[in-house]
């Protein structure tokens, strides 16, 4: 990470060195916070930022999910984050918005607290490694389930990522690089911080929203641009052993793109290396982020 000079925080661009909060601060406290990961790539034709616009609207169902009354609108967010990047002279590199509850009481009832908002820019590669964008990464099925979607709502809350984090840790310590979360039924949900998908048969599998995974944004773009491209795309719940027998396997995420999985639990996939769909799903997304699809040039927002 390559910290920048500003931070939108409530409406003002700040010193990146003054932007704190309070000890006591009730999301730090609690997990009473929403966020979103927004990446932004440099393109022939400048910085754009990838599905700015959805990203925030997300980041606004998740407040809702969570009653806080957010006091931006989509449009302003969406501003204040292209703002952001431009004074910053951030030429590609991360997003994180972030709105939680600071400072007004320690009760859990959080509505008392005030609510902050603030939008961070800085430098950042790839999530796994390059290595682990080209030769894929190893992962481990997590003793952890997923919590359950009737425990939290589908919102990307902060509080829900210590269940992540349980996973991702237990994962490294075990020598993997990344864990993959089992639904409380035993199902195949999601990665740490990424949704999975396997390709079986020549079909391309992705376990369903109701199997606890987020609602990635690179998942919807990854299964339109393979769905163009000629796959047959299905949601489908699937079984660890399902994993183990894939011809691939790969997570998509905002940090994590496309990246291949070559092992499970022991497990080669694909005889250890990414297959031709994930190939293919790294290279139609990597085009989509980079202006290449006249399709999809909505998709960027450019600063
Ligand atoms: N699942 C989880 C738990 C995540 O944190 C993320 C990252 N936001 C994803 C999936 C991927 O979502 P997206 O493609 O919108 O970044």
């Amino acid at each position: 990470m390559e910290p920048t000079e500003l931070i939108w925080m409530d409406g003002e661009l700040i010193a990146w060195g003054d932007a704190q909060v309070h000890v006591l601060s009730h999301a730090l406290h609690y997990g009473t916070g929403v966020f979103e990961g927004i990446r932004a790539y440099r393109n022939e034709d400048g910085t754009a930022i990838f599905r700015l616009r959805d990203h925030m609207e997300r980041l606004r169902r998740s407040a809702d999910a969570y009653s806080m009354p957010l006091e931006w609108s989509v449009d302003e967010l969406v501003a204040a984050a292209k703002e952001t990047v431009v004074v910053n002279e951030l030429s590609s590199g991360y997003v994180r918005p972030i709105v939680f509850y600071e400072l007004g009481t320690i009760g859990l009832n959080p509505t008392r607290a005030r609510l902050r908002s603030a939008i961070i820019v800085f430098g950042w590669g790839a999530y796994m490694g390059e290595d682990g964008l080209r030769y894929g990464i190893r992962t481990k099925i997590s003793s952890w389930a997923r919590i359950s979607p009737q425990a939290f709502p589908a919102a990307k809350a902060t509080g829900p990522y210590i269940n992540a984090i349980l996973a991702n840790l237990e994962a490294v310590k075990a020598g993997y690089d990344e864990a993959i979360l089992l639904t409380t039924d035993g199902m195949v949900s999601e990665g740490s911080g990424e949704n999975l998908f396997a390709v079986a048969d020549g079909k391309v599998l992705t376990p369903p929203l109701t199997d606890g995974c987020l609602d990635g944004i690179t998942r919807q773009s990854v299964m339109t641009l393979l769905a163009e491209d000629g796959r047959e795309v299905v949601e489908e719940s699937l079984s660890p052993d399902e994993l183990y027998g894939a011809d691939e396997l790969f997570f998509t995420g905002t940090a994590a793109e496309v990246t291949p999985i070559r092992e499970v639990d022991g497990h080669s996939i694909g005889g250890g290396e990414p297959g031709p769909i994930t190939r293919r799903a790294q290279s139609l997304f990597q085009d989509a982020v980079s202006g290449r699809l006249p399709d999809h040039r909505d998709w960027l927002d450019y600063v």
